[in-house]
């Protein structure tokens, strides 16, 4: 039977984009359709926009510090109109960079949405049906909101790059990464910053260690961070948004943000229809090749609820090309991916916390928790951390966890060693680059701890 492409991709996001160009780039002939925006999560309402307001919520520790440092600095106000306008400006030009990406490579874009019809076919919001031997779902996820009474006066992640006017007074529900991330922006910005977390400690899942240092860190900027509560209730009220929460205490506050989870976009798609197996979230069930219960029908990226992070998508979208188009079965590899947090202070980490190592084998623990130069000069008190946990049979560095500034960009280079298998004794070969923060990850003399 003849199709109309070879590939059609739902969604416009890192994960479709990037496997609809390299597809095409191969020889394939590739469509797309996108119902919103391109660029997807990431790009338009995730990763690209927080970062820069990540960026703009540092200057005024930045102006505290050149002050420590002999300059006649003072920081005025923040103009969010003005800063809003900039990053959605960007925003559009980084869109338009994805586009001409997919139309310079020959992929045909529609703008519209995409419901499947059978296994090779799908339908466009358009009305107009189009066939294609693999169809690629790449259709991510969406915030989800807590059942709380009056959630709906709540935003999201979705809505806060969006906001006419900066809050005065914000709470955050939810302990992470979007929640612990958009705490530190937000208070960073001068806006009175509440956080919600239900449990003991926020991150979880993450190194101990580290979650205390980072919540400790946030406290210490300005966060009001309180765990072991949630939102019982809330109201709109004409003074702003009133709150009551699980211990009884209430607060009046300008915006409530929900960063309580997201869930997969599959409904409406017509996937469940055609026979497509979805999980108990909604998520399109898939192997190691991403490939569904539906020969013909291929997910990747945050629909899969495998790894929701950009680059594990990206990794998902060249995986899938070079297993269908280019005759190379690639499985996917989820092992020791490292990730930032952009919390204040900001978290890199790769690979077991020493909490799960020491329930899998005997760990040596190697950790140092030390005031940075610049942050000592400067007469601040935020101290920075590097934990290695390292296996006692093999020596192997099976964990990598850095709170500092800059951790992200450490741990992107630490995790090539722990991903190469390096030893505790390889890092340790390896001459410290001094004076830097990093260095402490190869002058770790003596475990802290034996577990
Ligand atoms: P997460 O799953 O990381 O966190 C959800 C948080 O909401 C948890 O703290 C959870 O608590 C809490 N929560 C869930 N349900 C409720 C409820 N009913 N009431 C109160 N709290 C609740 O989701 P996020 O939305 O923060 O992020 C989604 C994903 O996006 C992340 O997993 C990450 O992969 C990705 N991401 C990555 C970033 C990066 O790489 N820097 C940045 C932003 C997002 P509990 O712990 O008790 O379950």
């Amino acid at each position: 039977m003849a199709f109309d492409y070879d590939l059609f991709v739902i969604g416009g996001g890192s994960g479709g984009v990037r496997a609809a160009r390299v597809a095409a780039q191969s020889g394939a002939k590739v469509a797309l359709a996108e119902e919103f925006r391109m660029g997807g999560t990431c790009v338009i309402r995730g990763c690209v926009p927080k970062k820069l307001m990540v960026f703009a919520s540092e200057f005024p520790h930045a102006v505290a510090d050149a002050r420590a440092y002999g300059w006649d600095a003072q920081i005025g106000d923040f103009s969010w109109p003005d800063f809003r306008a900039k990053l959605h400006a960007e925003l559009s030009r980084l869109e338009g960079i994805y586009r001409n990406l997919l139309t310079k490579n020959g992929v045909t874009i529609h703008d519209a949405r995409a419901v499947m019809k059978d296994a090779h076919t799908v339908t466009l919001s358009t009305g107009e049906d189009i066939t294609a031997k693999h169809v690629l779902v790449a259709t991510g996820g969406h915030p989800v909101l807590p059942d709380v009474p009056g959630a709906e006066h709540g935003i999201t992640s979705n809505e806060v790059f969006l906001l006419e006017t900066l809050p005065k007074r914000m709470l955050i529900v939810g302990g992470g990464y979007i929640a612990s991330e958009f705490a530190g922006i937000m208070s960073g910005l001068g806006v009175e910053t509440t956080q919600f977390y239900r449990g003991d400690q926020i991150l979880r899942g993450f190194d101990d260690e580290a979650r205390g240092m980072i919540a400790d860190g946030m406290r210490a900027n300005g966060v009001d961070l309180q765990t072991g509560t949630n939102i019982a209730e809330m109201a709109k009220r004409d003074d702003g948004i009133w709150v009551k929460d699980t211990n009884g205490a209430e607060m009046i506050v300008d915006q409530v943000m929900f960063a309580t989870g997201r869930a997969p976009n599959t409904s409406g798609l017509g996937l469940g229809e055609i026979g497509v197996a979805l999980g108990r979230g909604g998520e399109v069930v898939v192997d190691s090749y991403s490939q569904t219960n539906i020969p013909s029908v291929f997910a990747i990226g945050d629909v899969t609820n495998r790894v929701q992070l950009t680059p594990v998508a990206i990794r998902e979208a060249m995986a899938f090309v070079a297993t269908v188009f280019h005759g190379k079965p690639t499985p996917v590899d989820h092992e020791l991916i490292p990730s930032a947090v952009f919390t204040q202070p900001e978290f890199g980490t790769i690979g077991l916390t020493e909490e799960a190592a020491a329930a899998q084998e005997p760990i040596d623990v190697y950790a140092t928790s030390f005031k940075p130069m610049n942050h000592a000069f400067a007469g601040r008190d935020d101290r920075v951390m590097m934990k290695l946990i390292v296996s006692q049979a093999s020596r192997r560095v099976l964990g990598c966890h850095i709170v500092a500034d800059h951790a992200g960009e450490m741990i992107q280079l630490a995790g090539i060693a722990v991903k190469m298998g390096a030893t505790k004794e390889q890092f340790d070969q390896t001459v410290a680059v001094h004076p830097t923060m990093a260095e402490e990850l190869v002058t770790m003399k003596e475990p802290v701890r034996k577990t």
